[in-house]
């Protein structure tokens, strides 16, 4: 943790929720501030200069999606969306609004303390020089020039279409990307493919990088969603 405490904006329109947020959050170690009505949220960042934003989609006032583009006109600020609905979050994905990482109501506290932790620590070891303090990522050697890519020391025999797959979701760790985002970034040529061919690279993919390191999973599966690689 930094000297102060992180400052984490709860927008939720649910006393209850935000509340019971705001104790999770305040018991590992954060400050909390509660928002209620979407219009308000703008001057609140402003304002309170938050580490990181929960906010909830459907919102009175304005709701999530009009106050994540209004924010990021100024602010790059995390921010996790919460969603009342699974399905709602391809289309979420799809929209590219450059949140940072999205959770489903019903959802466990301490799951959402979880990745708040991950993803602060993410920003902080993007704003410091600290970036290789993961040893994940100084593991993971990524060469565009020569298309190639080491993992723990040794090459990686990857096809263009997986050091595609692979670069993509290196260059966003902790970033969900849909199926359909990933298919946009591997083929060109808008060629007719399936989800399942994208699941059929990451399983071949995966299949190389264990072999590499077979204690540490790299690639995760977001049920429903897609794929996210985590340092
Ligand atoms: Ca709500």
């Amino acid at each position: 943790m930094n000297d102060e405490a992180a400052l984490i904006l709860i927008v939720e329109d649910e006393p209850k929720l935000a509340a019971l947020l705001a104790d999770y959050l305040k018991a590992a170690g954060y400050r909390t501030e509660i928002c209620a009505d979407g219009r308000e949220v703008e001057a609140r960042v402003r304002q309170l200069a938050p580490a990181l934003l929960l906010l909830d989609l459907m919102l009175p006032g304005k709701d999530g999606l009009d106050v994540c583009r209004v924010l990021r006109r100024f602010s790059e600020v995390p921010i996790v969306m919460v969603t009342a609905r699974i399905e709602e979050i391809d289309r979420l994905l799809g929209l590219e609004l450059g949140a940072d990482d999205y959770i489903c109501k019903p959802f466990s506290p301490r799951e959402v303390v979880a990745r708040v932790r991950a993803i602060l620590r993410r920003s902080r070891a993007g704003t410091t020089a600290a970036a290789a303090d993961s040893p994940l990522r100084s593991a993971l050697q990524i060469d565009e020039a020569r298309y190639s890519a080491e993992f723990r020391g040794q090459p990686l025999a990857l096809t263009p279409v997986e050091f595609r797959l692979l670069k993509t979701l290196a260059d966003a760790p902790g970033r969900v990307f849909s199926r359909d985002q990933l298919l946009d970034r591997l083929y060109t040529d808008h060629r007719i493919v399936t989800d399942r061919t994208v699941d059929s690279h990451i399983k071949n993919l995966r299949r190389k990088l264990d072999a590499a390191s077979p204690e540490q999973e790299l690639i995760r599966s977001i049920y429903g969603v897609g794929y996210k690689l985590d340092w």
